[in-house]
């Protein structure tokens, strides 16, 4: 790997700083000094030092974000901002994806990685992660509208889903919070239209035990602590 990729990989900052790192002198490889980022490094087999200490390589990131309305969850568009475009370099480098998708207009919980396997723990419909969402509804949800996403709801397609979750606030009768296990596209939409009502406003508010964290503002993100990752997988 490119030591300019390797070093922002590890947490030593921006290309700007990366790039005085290694103008200072302050990376070696077997001991010999490394001064361009486009020298190849391979931290397996040689015994990489910053400042002299050793480089402490981290293959995979894990990161949790407010995700904005109007950004897409893809990893480039040529039309529409996406969830990468919001990243700072350094966290790019390491090529993280989004884990699912939440529609253009909607926000809340988004976790982006570079680990197949995680993204799959989470989203594959065999484990059932269950995601939950905060919705305002055009009209209010009524009792029996919870009954029928209690039961799985057929879609426009025909596709029956897995039984659903639907809560009600009777202080707040627009207001609903609907738990899912599986990510069939717009598929909260798609369940509030089989019952004759609209999504006005969508929010993902936790995946499984993980919640959005309210010290996040819409586009703001940061890499998960090792036991938010653990209690998802
Ligand atoms: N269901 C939807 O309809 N949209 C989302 O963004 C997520 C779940």
């Amino acid at each position: 790997m490119r030591a300019d990729k390797l070093l922002a990989n590890t947490g030593f900052g921006t290309r700007k700083d990366v790039k005085k790192l290694l103008k200072q002198g302050a990376v070696t490889a077997d001991g010999e000094k490394v001064k361009s980022g486009a020298v190849h490094l391979d931290p397996d087999t040689q015994k990489i030092e910053v400042k002299g200490e050793p480089l402490v390589y981290r293959e995979y990131i894990y990161l949790l974000m407010h995700k904005p309305a109007g950004v897409i969850c893809a990893t480039e568009d040529e039309l529409h901002e996406t969830v990468l475009d919001i990243l700072e370099w350094e966290d790019v480098v390491r090529s993280p994806f989004p884990v699912g998708r939440l529609d253009k207009d909607t926000e809340g919980l988004l976790l982006l990685t570079n680990d197949g396997k995680f993204s799959h723990a989470l989203t594959s419909p065999k484990k059932g992660v269950p995601k939950i969402y905060e919705a305002l509804l055009d009209q209010p949800a009524s009792k029996e509208d919870a009954e029928v996403f209690s039961s799985g709801v057929t879609l426009d397609d025909g596709y029956r889903t897995k039984p659903a979750d639907l809560q009600r606030f009777p202080e707040d009768p627009d207001r609903v919070r609907i738990t899912i296990g599986e990510g069939k596209y717009h598929q909260v939409k798609r369940m509030v239209e089989a019952v004759g009502k609209k999504v006005l406003y969508l929010k993902r508010i936790q995946i499984g035990s993980l919640e959005l964290d309210e010290e996040l503002e819409a586009g703001e993100y940061r890499e998960m602590e090792e036991e938010e990752v653990q209690q998802l997988l």
